[in-house]
C-alpha cells in the first residue's frame, strides 16, 4: 500500500499562481485534497478553464465551487486613497469613478439596511467607518478606524441582515453555468437560515445536479445563531474566519471554531476551516510561529479539513505551502488525544453511528492488529459516521461511484478506492473490496 497521508484533508483555492499542470499535480502531490475555485475571482470562462485543467490532470480530486453570495464591495476608485480618522466619506448607490470623499458601492440597498450609529467596515475590516446619516441615495459617514483602500475592496456590515436573498442572482446564474460541468461541492456564502439552503437544494436539483455536496460557509453572526439548523440542511460547513472575523467579535472566533466543529463532528457533517492559516507563506518562504500553532489547533479541535486561500490562489510559493501545511498536520495529528465516543454521540444514536463507535472501540483495544477499516459504500454514509469517530487506523471506503469517491475525500482519514463494477452478492463485495485495497492501496 501508499505511504499514509495527512489524515486531515487540505482544500485548496486554485488562482492566477497555482492554475498551470505542474504546480497543481505538484500540489496534488504534495497533499492538495480539495480543489477551490472561488467564483468571486473567476469569470465563467477562466473557472471552466480551471475545472477542465484539474479533471485533465486526476479526475478522482473533487472540486468546490465557491458561490460568492452578497458580497458586497465599494466601486472602483481613480487611485488607492487613504482615509484618517475623523475623515469624512460619502457611500452612494449611484455609479461613478471614487476618489477620498465619495466612493459608490454594490449594494443598491444600503440607504435602507443602515441607520446612524452603525459600523461599515471595508478590507476585511481594516477600514471602519461610523454611520452619521442616511439620505435617500447615499449614506454619510465619519472614519472611525483609518487605512488604505482600493478599487472593489468587500465590504461588511457587521450584525446587519442585508436586504437580499442567498443564493443571489449572480450565484443563480453561477450554479446554471457549472451544471455544464459536473462540480463534487458548492460553497454558500454569507448564508444566515435554512431557507437559503433550501433554495440552494432546489436549484441544484432543477439544474440536474443531484449529489452534489452543499458547504454551507458560517460567517455571519446569524449563521451562528442558527447553526444546528443550517448544519442539519447542508452536508458539510465552513468555517470562513475572514468575514467571520468581523461579523462577530475577532476575540469569539477561537471559541467559535472549537464550539462548531464539535457540533459538526456530533453529526459526522464535514468541516472545513478557512482563511489566513497560513497567510504569511504568501509572500514568505517560512510561516510564523503563530500560524504554525493555528494549523495544529485547528487539527487537535478535530476539524476534516483546513482550508488555503491567497496562499495557494496568489502565493509565492503554492506547492511548498502545502508541504508545509501537510508537515504540520501529520505532526499534530500524532498528538490527537483520545476523545470519549460519549461525548460526541448524537442524540438520535443511528445504528451506522453505533457501528463507527464499535469500529473506534475495536481500534483502540488492538491497534496493532488492525491495518485498516474497509466499508463498501454506494454513498459513503458508513465511511462518515465512522470517520467521526477518528480512529487511529486507514479509513478505506470502496465505491462503484466516481462522484461518491470525489466527495469522500473530504473526510477525515478516508481514502477513498473505486470498484471497477458494482457488485450485489455480500460475500464477493467484502472478497473484492480486499483484494481492491491491498492491491491498488488508496485513490491518490
Ligand atoms: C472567509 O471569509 O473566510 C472566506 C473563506 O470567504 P471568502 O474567501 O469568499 O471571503
Amino acid at each position: 500500500m501508499k505511504e499514509k497521508r495527512a489524515r486531515t484533508k487540505i482544500v485548496c483555492t486554485v488562482g492566477p499562481a497555482s492554475k498551470s499542470k505542474d504546480v497543481l499535480s505538484d500540489m496534488m502531490e504534495a497533499g492538495m485534497d480539495v480543489v477551490r475555485i472561488n467564483l468571486s475571482h473567476e469569470d465563467h470562462k477562466s473557472a471552466k478553464e480551471t475545472f477542465e485543467l484539474i479533471r485533465s490532470i486526476d479526475d478522482t480530486i473533487p472540486v468546490l465551487f465557491d458561490l460568492q453570495g452578497p458580497k458586497i464591495r465599494i466601486g472602483d476608485l481613480k487611485e488607492p486613497i487613504e482615509l484618517s480618522p475623523g475623515d469624512e466619506l460619502v457611500i452612494s448607490i449611484d455609479d461613478f469613478v471614487g476618489d477620498n470623499t465619495r466612493v459608490s458601492i454594490s449594494h443598491k440597498e444600503l440607504p435602507q439596511d443602515v441607520r446612524p450609529g452603525d459600523t461599515i467596515a471595508i478590507n476585511d475590516g481594516i477600514v471602519r467607518l461610523r454611520v452619521k446619516e442616511v439620505r435617500k441615495n447615499e449614506v454619510i459617514t465619519t472614519v472611525t478606524h483609518g487605512g488604505r483602500i482600493s478599487s472593489r475592496k468587500g465590504v461588511n456590515i457587521p450584525g446587519i441582515k442585508i436586504s437580499c436573498k442567498v443564493p443571489t442572482e449572480e450565484d443563480i446564474r453561477d450554479v446554471e453555468f457549472v451544471a455544464g460541468l459536473e462540480p463534487d461541492f458548492f460553497a454558500l456564502s454569507f448564508v444566515t437560515e435554512r431557507d437559503d439552503l433550501v433554495r440552494l437544494r432546489y436549484l441544484i436539483e432543477a439544474n440536474g445536479l443531484n449529489g452534489t455536496g452543499i458547504i454551507s460557509k458560517i460567517e455571519h453572526r446569524l449563521a451562528v445563531e442558527h447553526f444546528d439548523e443550517i448544519l442539519m440542511e447542508s452536508d458539510g460547513v465552513m468555517i470562513a474566519r475572514g468575514d467571520l472575523g468581523i461579523e462577530v467579535p475577532i476575540e469569539d472566533v477561537p471559541i467559535l471554531q472549537r464550539k462548531l466543529i464539535h457540533r459538526a463532528n456530533i453529526w459526522a457533517k464535514p468541516v472545513i476551516v478557512a482563511t489566513h492559516m497560513l497567510e504569511s507563506m504568501t509572500e514568505e518562504a517560512v510561516p510564523t510561529r503563530a500560524e504554525v500553532s493555528d494549523v495544529a489547533h485547528a487539527v487537535l479541535d478535530r476539524t476534516d479539513a483546513v482550508m488555503l486561500s491567497g496562499e495557494t490562489a496568489i502565493g509565492q510559493d503554492p506547492v511548498g505551502v502545502v508541504e508545509m501545511m501537510s508537515r504540520i498536520i501529520s505532526k499534530a495529528e500524532g498528538a490527537l488525544p483520545a476523545q470519549d465516543p460519549a461525548e460526541i454521540t448524537s442524540p438520535d444514536k443511528k445504528i451506522v453511528e453505533i457501528i463507527g463507535n464499535l469500529v473506534y472501540n475495536a481500534v483502540c483495544l488492538i491497534p496493532d492488529k488492525i491495518d485498516g477499516v474497509i466499508t463498501a459504500t454506494r454513498s459513503g454514509y458508513t465511511a462518515r459516521w465512522i470517520s467521526k469517530f477518528r480512529p487511529a487506523t486507514s479509513i478505506y471506503a470502496v465505491t462503484p461511484s466516481i462522484k461518491v469517491l470525489r466527495k469522500l475525500r473530504l473526510l477525515w482519514g478516508v481514502e477513498p478506492v473505486q470498484f471497477e463494477h458494482d457488485i450485489d452478492n455480500v460475500d464477493d463485495l467484502v472478497q473484492e473490496s480486499v483484494r481492491i485495497v491491498l492491491e491498488k492501496g488508496t485513490s491518490q
